[in-house]
């Protein structure tokens, strides 16, 4: 299911019974695992549908940004000219692990919202990694596709026992 590409969501079945449902799994996934955002393949739904939301956990206290509440449904991104930033990223679907990913802190983000609205945004800095780790899951694409080094890769057991590797974000 993780290496498949999902299918659209056709813009008026958005407000369906079957997306609410969708969705309303998709955040308890979220929460429980206190994951930054899930795409819908992550809970075996082959659909165009993200959700993102975060505030300090438990889980991760060396993360200090915040994610809106935000749903995402056929997203689209567009790559912007920019700085690249590197974190270590973990995935709930690749459990136990992280990897170091570099990625562009700008990218130009297209899609509707639960109310079938249309949004189009420049989305900067933390968000904008955060939005392209769960979009590529709905291209069959994860994060361990894009590690800077295939060394900088490992179990969290491990990589926390190295100073510089502690630090750590999950998506
Ligand atoms: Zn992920």
């Amino acid at each position: 299911m993780l290496r498949k590409k999902s299918e659209p969501v056709p813009v008026n079945e958005i407000r369906s019974a079957e997306i609410k449902k969708l969705l309303k799994d998709m955040f308890e996934t979220m929460e429980v695992a206190e994951g930054l955002g899930l795409a819908a393949p992550q809970i075996g739904v082959l659909k165009r549908v993200v959700v993102v939301g975060f505030h300090r956990s438990s889980r991760y206290p060396d993360v200090k940004e915040t994610i809106e509440r935000r749903i995402l449904i056929n997203p689209e991104i567009e790559i912007l000219k920019g700085p690249v930033e590197g974190f270590w990223e973990g995935c709930l679907s690749v459990p136990d692990m992280r990897g170091y990913v570099e990625r562009s802190r700008n990218i130009r983000l297209k899609w509707h919202d639960e109310k079938e609205e249309f949004h189009d945004e420049i989305i900067e800095g933390f968000d904008a990694v955060v939005y392209q780790h769960e979009c590529d899951h709905l291209d069959g694409v994860l994060y361990v596709d894009r590690l800077k080094d295939p060394r900088l890769f490992g179990y969290n057991d491990e990589l926390d026992m190295i100073e510089e590797t502690r630090t750590r974000v999950a998506v």
